[in-house]
């Protein structure tokens, strides 16, 4: 590996962070320390904005032929299928998802989503648009300037390819802030950018803490758009600062997803779709289907099976063939989990599968048992909370329109997912859901060409598919005075 883990990529060079204060990676699978970042601070962001400004305002990039950016964009993503081994590697060492799950569906999807981008950098266009005879009016479609991409630790460099690719594609330059936990792949990605041939300060890379690195690029004013995804804690308080400056934003937050079986459905599949939904990824997903409304005459069958094949999912080494779930990111994040497992028996929820620490090996690493709780209540924390880790609240309902209802019920709208054999109810579901995305007889499937964001107070703003176009380009209106 190659990674220049100790500096932040500014302007096309490797540079030492003013400070030179590191933040240490950890391994969450063995504890190990696997690297050391530069701990970026406000002068460091000063030095990638005047960069990234350079590159947008007189370099290359906003001014090169569509077609030349879109070769580029094509060329990272030839890169990225080639280093796919090696990205899998880094982002399984400092998030503990299974090595199959980073190498064999991330990366392709990271790949697909520059291959997408690319061709779109030829296609976004303006238009001719009617106004009177003694004009000639139209619209233009232009970069926004340098866009500031903030991302969280869950999907490390997935989530940054949902920024970066149309970001780039579209003619902006970016300086990506990834997760203090997860900086390896963004870094890694940085070589890539200088492999491939982008011209200095097209892309730059600052690690830090959030509250010096990732604020001071809210706050600046030579930032002209914040892409975030993360807590919508976090959230908030970057819409109140980057008023200071009337950034753009896009918002991608939190979830409490509902995942709604109904009594006609194919119990055996929403069971794997369940699994899935919450245990995919150690349940550190945005979208994760963390309450499962189990509509009453199926209820008990189900919740034998849910149990039956919990039990078989095996919790160990994510680099292991055979492990489905790795450790949970952080020391932190393991004890937020496991308390939020004493305040779901506390305030009366049925313990029907884990809910403790999982013994692996040595007694090393961060791993939680796949948890389920019965009989939870919509009004529970557990069912309100964003626990972010393998816990599932099922929740028993009685008809359709209760069970949509409660579904409805939380402060989030990222995703939702309806189980049925009957098409109309399916479908009458989907548009009652307030949500994002709504999976029918199916959990946690995306694709390049589909839009993603949430409703409510999951965030605004649609990432992926032609709906990014929008949060990366400014539309301007030409009127040509003809008479
Ligand atoms: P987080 O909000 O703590 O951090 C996200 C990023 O923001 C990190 O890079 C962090 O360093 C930075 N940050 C933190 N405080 C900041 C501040 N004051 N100013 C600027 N930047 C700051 O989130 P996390 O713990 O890394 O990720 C988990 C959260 O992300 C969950 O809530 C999850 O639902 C959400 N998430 C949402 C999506 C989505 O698409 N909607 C996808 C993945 C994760």
């Amino acid at each position: 590996m190659t990674v220049k883990i100790g500096q932040l990529f500014i302007g096309g060079e490797w540079q030492d962070a003013q400070s030179g204060k590191r933040i240490p990676v950890m391994n969450p699978a063995n504890e190990e320390i696997v690297a050391e970042v530069a701990a970026g601070e406000e002068a460091d962001v000063d030095r990638a904005v005047v960069a990234a400004r350079r590159a947008f305002d007189s370099g290359p990039w906003s001014k090169m032929a569509p077609s030349e950016r879109a070769s580029l964009v094509w060329k990272l993503a030839d890169l990225l299928a080639k280093y796919t081994p090696e990205m899998a590697e880094l982002e399984t060492s400092q998030t503990g998802k299974t090595l199959f799950d980073s190498g064999k569906i991330e990366m392709p999807v990271a790949v697909e989503v520059f291959r997408y981008y690319a061709g779109w950098a030829t296609k976004v266009h303006g238009e001719t648009l009617p106004s009177r005879p003694t004009a000639f009016t139209f619209t233009l479609r232009e970069p926004i300037g340098v866009v500031a991409a903030i991302t969280p630790w869950n999907f490390p460099f997935l989530l940054a390819s949902w920024k970066i690719a149309p970001a780039l594609a579209l003619g902006n330059t970016v300086i990506l802030k990834p997760a203090s936990q997860t900086p390896l792949t963004a870094l890694r990605f940085a070589e890539i950018c200088q492999e491939a041939g982008l011209p200095e300060g097209v892309f730059n890379v600052v690690t830090g803490s959030g509250s010096k690195c990732g604020m001071a690029l809210v706050r600046h004013p030579g930032v002209d758009k914040v892409a975030f995804t993360g807590s919508t804690e976090v959230g908030k308080q970057i819409m109140r600062e980057a008023a200071g400056t009337i950034k753009r934003l896009s918002l991608e937050l939190g979830g409490k997803s509902p995942n709604i079986v109904f009594a006609d459905a194919d119990v055996d599949a929403a069971v794997r779709g369940a699994l899935t939904g919450i245990f995919y990824n150690k349940g550190e997903v945005c979208a994760a289907g963390s309450r499962l409304f189990v509509e009453e005459p199926i209820h008990d069958q189900l919740v034998e099976k849910l149990k039956a094949k919990a039990a078989t999912l095996t919790v160990g080494d994510p680099r292991d063939k055979n492990t489905r779930m790795g450790p949970v990111v952080s020391a932190e994040q393991m004890k937020s989990v496991l308390d939020y497992v004493e305040k779901g028996k506390r305030e009366g929820a049925k313990l029907v599968f884990g809910g403790a620490r999982a013994n692996v090996g040595n007694g090393k690493g961060f791993y939680v048992q796949p948890t389920v709780f019965d009989n939870v209540t919509n009004d529970m924390t557990i069912a309100r909370e964003e626990i972010f880790g393998p816990v599932l609240s099922t929740i028993p309902f009685k008809d359709f329109e209760s069970g949509v209802a409660q579904g409805n019920a939380t402060i989030y709208g990222l995703a939702a997912a309806v189980w049925t054999r009957d098409i109309k109810k399916a479908l009458r579901a989907a548009k009652m859901l307030r949500a994002g995305t709504v999976w029918v007889n199916t959990y946690n499937l995306y694709d390049p060409n589909l839009p993603f964001g949430g409703f409510k107070q999951s965030g605004f703003g649609r990432e992926l598919g032609t709906q990014a176009i929008d949060l990366y380009t400014e539309t301007k209106s030409v009127w040509v005075d003809l008479s």
